[in-house]
Formats: C-alpha cells, structure tokens, sequence
C-alpha cells in the first residue's frame, strides 16, 4: 500500500486540478463534460467541452456538474472523475496502481456532500480517499504557516462559492462560506447587459468581460470593450460597449456581500488571534482574486494588509498535493 501513487485533486466548481509531488501539476481543466444527450456519452471534457458551452446542436450538453463547490450531478461527476483518473494515470504511468488521493471539500459543505464527494473519487478508481477543508489546503499551497499557533485568513473566491476562513494550528477557527462566486460575476453581468440594453449575451462572453474590464468598487482610469450579443427587441446581433465603472455596479451587490462575510469572518476572530490579523492580513486566493482592483479595495474596507497568493487558481490544488507528505507519514504511522 505504501509504494501506491498519491495525488491530491482540487475538485473545483470551476476547474479541476491534479497535483503530483513529482510532477506537480499534472492536470487542470475547467469542470465541464459535453454529452450526448441521445446516448449519455461523453464526449468531451475541459477547456474542450467549455468551448462548447452554448455554442453546440441540441443533442449536445455541455454540463457542469459540480455547483456551489459541491456535485450537482454524481453520475456526471463520477464519469469526469473516471477520464480525468485516466488521464493523470497515463501522464503518471501509475497505470497498475490505484492512487491514495487526497481531495478538498468547502468547509461549508455538509456531511452528505462531504460524502458524496468521497464516494465519486473512490468509484473513479482510487484506493483511501482523505478529505481536507478547502481553506486549509489553499493555505498550506500559499505556503502559509498552517501548523503553528498563529492566525492565518484566507479568503478564496471560486466559482461557486467564497470561503473565508482563520486558520490557526492546522485548524479551522472560524469561517464563513458564501455562495458567491465567479459564477454569480458572470450572471450578474448577463442580467445587467440585458436590463440596460436588452441585449442577450452568453457566460462566456459575461466571462471575458469580467476578466478583461470587470473592477472592484475602486476608483480607477476607465476601460471599455466592445461586446456582441442578441438584441431582445429587433432578435439581431448587435455590439456595444460597456465600461468598467458599468461593471462595477453590476457586480456591486455581490462584491458586497463577498466584503460582508470576510467582515463577519474577522469580527469573530478570538481576541489572542486578532494580533496577528492585524499583522499579517488577509490572503486571496482561488481565480476571483485575480479581479482587477480586489486587492486594493479590500485594503481600504477592511483596513489590513491584503495579499495575493503566488498563483490563485492553484493553490488549492498544490496545497492538497503537499497535504500529501502528512497523510503518507500518518498512514505510516498506523501500520
Ligand atoms: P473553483 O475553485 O470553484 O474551481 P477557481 O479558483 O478555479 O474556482 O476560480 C474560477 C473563477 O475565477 C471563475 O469564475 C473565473 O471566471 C474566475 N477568474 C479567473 N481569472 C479571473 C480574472 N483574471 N479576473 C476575475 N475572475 C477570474
Ligand atoms: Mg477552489
């Protein structure tokens, strides 16, 4: 058993990553499937099956299958989990061995979907499955000191949800899981487009625009983008430009409640830990804390230091990977 492969995967509601320790990241894909809807098949997966969303004949789906940062679809999921077990093993050559893997769940996620997402890794082909709070694996990927008796706050926005949480001596002090996200960015943007302008747009046109031009509640030099859509009243294409300050309030009632909970996060932080709050801040981690202005603006708000992490989108992933060594020496020790 111990001569088995281990990898940690970050079962995101956006992209999927597998880390290796001596590969390091061997795999990360948006989370979508295409299938055909006539014989269940699957016919893509990732930045392959993404590029179909929207854009397809009626007979293919294209489906994202984990919502909120939890499975929305267990069958969906378990045969994206086979494809991606098969991939990471080919890129791996670990083809006879089933790998221990250690996968993240939210720490807002119950214990019926903690479960569920065990279940799917296992049945996609691993031998143990060990879970680990999310938060605390995006800490340990930044390369924070999570074991020690010092307060560490993380604030990751995903697709599906925003997790902010104190971590202190391995340990979750307190935190706060809001199901906000990218996501939520991304209709937000669609509805605002189609109440000022009765214009239609697809997520991922509402995608590229958050990325390009999308702002926190910051002053800043204004930028624009040209987009295209379905106009609602003539039912022709049409494009027009839209503006970051636009974006802004879009996105504002979201970015909002996303300020709220980290709010609420440190105001129940223990008194002895509050020092070090202070000190030594907030990290963003997760693909919204690439937001333009994020970092800046939350500065302001919450008057303490604001750090990125290294590389956002796969901290959570690299976090579970390095988890790994822990686990291994656990198993060790129990034999
Ligand atoms: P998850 O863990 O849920 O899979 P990720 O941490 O991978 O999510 O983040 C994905 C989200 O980050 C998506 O909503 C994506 O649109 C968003 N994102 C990625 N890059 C940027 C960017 N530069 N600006 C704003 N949002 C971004
Ligand atoms: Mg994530």
């Amino acid at each position: 058993m111990f001569n088995s492969t281990e990898i940690g995967i970050d079962l995101g509601t956006a992209n999927i990553l597998v880390y290796s320790k001596s590969k390091g990241i061997v795999l990360n894909e948006p989370s979508v499937v295409a299938i055909d809807i006539n014989t269940k098949k699957v016919v893509a997966l990732g930045s392959e099956a993404k590029r179909m969303i929207g854009r397809t004949p009626d007979n293919i789906e294209a489906i994202r299958p984990l919502k909120d940062g939890v499975i929305a679809d267990y069958d969906i999921t378990t045969s994206l989990l086979k494809m991606i077990m098969k991939i990471t093993s080919r890129k791996l050559g670990m083809s006879f061995k089933k790998p221990n893997v250690v996968v993240c769940a939210p720490s807002g996620a119950t214990s019926v979907e903690k479960r569920a997402i065990q279940d799917a890794i296992r049945s996609s082909g691993a031998n143990q499955v060990f879970l680990i709070e999310e938060p605390v694996a995006a800490a340990i990927g930044a390369d924070l000191p999570v074991d020690e008796p010092i307060a560490n706050v993380v604030v990751d926005i995903g697709g599906g949800t925003t997790e902010v949480a104190i971590i202190s001596f391995g340990g979750i002090v307190s935190c706060h899981s809001i199901r906000i996200g990218g996501d939520q960015f991304d209709d937000d943007i669609i509805q605002y487009v189609r109440k000022k302008y009765n214009l239609l747009i697809g997520e991922r046109t509402a995608e590229e625009m958050k990325m390009e031009i999308g702002y926190s509640l910051l002053k800043h030099d204004e930028v624009s983008m040209n987009i295209r859509g379905r106009d609602l009243v003539t039912g022709l294409p049409k494009t027009i430009t839209v503006s970051s300050y636009e974006m802004q309030e879009a996105m504002r009632d979201s970015l909002l409640q996303i300020l709220e909970a980290i709010r609420a996060t440190l105001e129940a932080c223990p008194p002895e830990l509050i020092g070090d709050v202070v000190d030594r801040g907030v990290l963003l981690t997760g693909g919204g804390a690439l937001l333009n202005g994020l970092q800046e603006w939350l500065r302001e708000e919450i008057v303490v230091p604001v750090h990125v992490a290294p590389n956002p989108l796969e901290s959570v992933a690299i976090g579970t990977g390095k988890s790994l060594t822990v686990i291994n020496k656990l198993l060790k020790a129990a034999k």
